[in-house]
């Protein structure tokens, strides 16, 4: 299982080892378990995160439940579970690409800061918002009542538009958090994260 936080230590410090990370949780998050059993501190494990200008190995604290033994990884929140690239990265990429009606263009301008970006993701990112509209929607419903009238678009690719204007203007961290928290999935999955 994995539990975003948001943070203001920046990507490097979770390079550098020297990032803030969550306190233990009181009880355990898996909810056929859930007892009451601060969990343990269980080690770190390693993953990449690509943003602009940055593109580094990043420690992520995992705790430990002492009864069921299950773990729970805590993820800053400007990481989105199971994918390389940030969220804030991920979000401006496919709004420049749509700007632009290009995603090549993209891909090219930021290929010096961005290497790990290619045209693939960017066409997989936007998919995989598209494949996910039902469930996005049912989490911005619980986000705020703002984003309740984008229910309203027809077209699919006239959703994602308003869907990436509405969120542009949010703290994308954050955004990614609350959404996590409220639906236990990420908004770029329709992976369930229970496992
Ligand atoms: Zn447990």
């Amino acid at each position: 299982m994995q539990f975003l936080f948001n943070t203001t230590d920046a990507p490097q410090a979770y390079a550098d080892g020297t990032g803030h990370f969550p306190e233990a949780p009181e009880r355990c998050p898996h909810k056929d378990c859930h007892k009451p059993v601060k969990m343990r501190k269980h080690g770190f494990y390693e993953r990449y995160v690509s943003i602009r200008g940055f593109h580094e190995k990043i420690r992520i604290r995992r705790y430990r439940c002492a009864v069921c033994g299950r773990t729970v990884s805590m993820l800053p929140s400007f990481c989105v579970p199971y994918l390389l690239h940030g969220v804030e990265l991920i979000i401006q990429s496919l709004l420049l690409a749509a700007e632009h009606k290009s995603v090549r263009y993209v891909a090219t301008r930021w290929a010096e800061r961005v290497g790990s970006l290619t045209r693939r993701h960017i066409y997989h990112y936007r998919k995989g918002i598209i494949r996910n509209r039902a469930q996005i929607q049912l989490g911005l419903n619980l986000i705020s009542p703002e984003f309740v009238e984008l229910k309203q678009i027809a077209g699919d690719s006239d959703w994602t538009q308003s869907f990436l204007e509405t969120v542009r203007h949010l703290n994308l961290p954050k955004f990614n958090e609350k959404y996590h928290a409220l639906t236990n999935t990420s908004f770029m999955s329709s992976h369930n994260n229970v496992a």
